[in-house]
């Protein structure tokens, strides 16, 4: 068990590495390393861990299971750690109203049905809910994430309702792609979406081993969980 300082100065230290892996891969596209936001994935990983995270400077938190997510959010902002929360796990239309309190961008809206659910759950409020769709490159569904035409209908829907706003896709690479190959297809994917929905610029795709590749071809935001805050139980 580590103590929190030392566990402060392990996350600071995992953080730096990562910052600097983002800013490698930034300058070796040419591409300003603003243009990319870090979202740390704590699943498995305690609500302290979040609050040393954002005291540390990270903005942004990342979260695949609503179970664990609700209580760590709410640990944290009692802690007075407020970042914006991503969620990025499949998502049952049944944990819908839950993840509506605290997620900011929910990035695994992947079918029209989910759409008008977390619509109809949003009702009236004021703010609308930043939506990705997520997208499976290899066209394989059981993971979660749409493909071919649903991408375009789902992304449609998602711009008409009034509790929402588009803000790109998120996508995972395929384990037995080339991740080059995969995020390339992503960037094709992408410059289609935004020639119909111009705000549509988000770009969600790299985690701890492939963020390099994920940089190269256009992500703006990169989902890192490993390389942060260590190894997870493998059975989660
Ligand atoms: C767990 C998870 C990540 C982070 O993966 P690492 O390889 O640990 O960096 C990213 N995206 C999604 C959707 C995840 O579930």
């Amino acid at each position: 068990m580590t103590s929190p300082a030392g566990r402060k100065d392990e996350l600071a230290a995992s953080l730096a590495e990562v910052r600097e892996r983002i800013a490698r891969a930034c300058a070796a596209a040419g591409r300003p390393a603003e243009e990319v936001t870090l979202v740390a994935v704590t699943k498995t990983y305690p609500a302290s861990d979040v609050v040393l995270l954002t005291g540390l400077g990270v903005t942004d938190i990342g979260e695949n299971r609503d179970q664990e997510a609700a209580p760590k959010a709410a640990a944290a902002r009692a802690e007075g750690a407020t970042p914006r929360w991503h969620f990025i796990g499949q998502l049952q239309r049944n944990k819908v109203k839950s993840v509506i309190e605290y997620a900011d961008v929910v990035e695994s809206v992947d079918s029209e049905r989910l759409v008008t659910a977390l619509d109809r759950a949003l009702g009236e409020r004021p703010a609308p809910l930043e939506v990705l769709v997520q997208v499976s490159i290899d066209g394989d569904a059981s993971r979660g994430g749409a493909a071919g035409d649903d991408i375009w209908r789902i992304s449609d829907a998602v711009a008409a309702a009034p509790s929402l706003r588009l803000g790109g896709v998120m996508a995972v690479a395929p384990l037995d792609w080339d991740p080059d190959r995969a995020f390339e297809e992503l960037a094709a994917i992408t410059g289609r979406l935004v020639t119909h929905h111009p705000d549509a610029t988000t770009v969600s795709a790299g985690m701890s081993g492939d963020l390099e590749a994920a940089i190269r071809h256009g992500a703006t935001h990169v989902r890192i969980g490993t390389s942060l805050l260590g190894m997870r139980n493998p059975l989660r």
